[in-house]
């Protein structure tokens, strides 16, 4: 079985349900278990900043399925789930990226992992460290607390974990 770390990010209403939605499709897939999920985070936008606060959080599955199979698998959903890509790291209903696999390195022209932006992002960092702090990726001889404690406190700043009763007030029927 393979152990996979995947981030999912939001920054278009409605957040929550954008997150739940991918997570209960890659639940149904019948090659796929999600073994642990973080907190949801608000987080300040990185790379492109003039758009709206996202909703970031981290998984952990085992999988039966290649690492490209997978990529298909979270790419279909981004589809489903009406990701559109206008601006490089602008808005989006939802984004899944593969964080790791294994300690598999990969790259080629649609996949890279660990991947590239892994070790500088606050918002993804925070969320893998809540669930799998002693994680060590050989490929940068860290593990994920060493990754945290090298992050910029700014960074660190702009991860901030929601309150449970956040989703409840932000969702609505999915599609409204
Ligand atoms: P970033 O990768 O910096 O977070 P992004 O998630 O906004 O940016 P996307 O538009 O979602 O970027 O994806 C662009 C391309 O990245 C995809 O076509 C995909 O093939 C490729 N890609 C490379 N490595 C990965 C990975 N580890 N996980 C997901 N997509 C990846
Ligand atoms: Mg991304
Ligand atoms: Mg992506």
């Amino acid at each position: 079985m393979n152990k996979v770390y995947i981030a999912l990010g939001s920054n278009i209403a409605p957040r929550f349900n954008y997150l739940y939605r991918a997570i209960d499709i890659l639940q149904q897939h019948e090659d796929i278990e999600v073994a642990k999920q973080s907190s949801v985070y608000e987080t300040d936008p990185v790379g492109y900043t003039d758009q709206e606060q996202f909703l970031n959080m981290v998984i952990e599955l085992e999988t039966t399925l290649e690492p490209i199979a997978l990529l298909n698998v979270c790419q279909s959903i981004e589809r489903k789930l009406g990701r559109k890509r206008d601006i490089r790291w602008g808005p989006r209903t939802i984004d899944l990226d593969i964080l790791l696999y294994n300690q598999t390195s990969i790259v080629n022209d649609r996949l890279v992992v660990p991947h590239r932006r892994l070790h500088e992002r606050a918002f993804v960092l925070i969320p893998l460290a809540e669930i799998h702090p002693s994680l060590y990726i050989e490929s940068l001889e860290q593990s994920i607390s060493e990754l945290v404690g090298q992050l910029p406190l700014q960074d660190k700043e702009g991860v901030v974990k929601c309150q449970p009763t956040e989703g409840v007030r932000e969702s609505k029927p999915f599609g409204s």
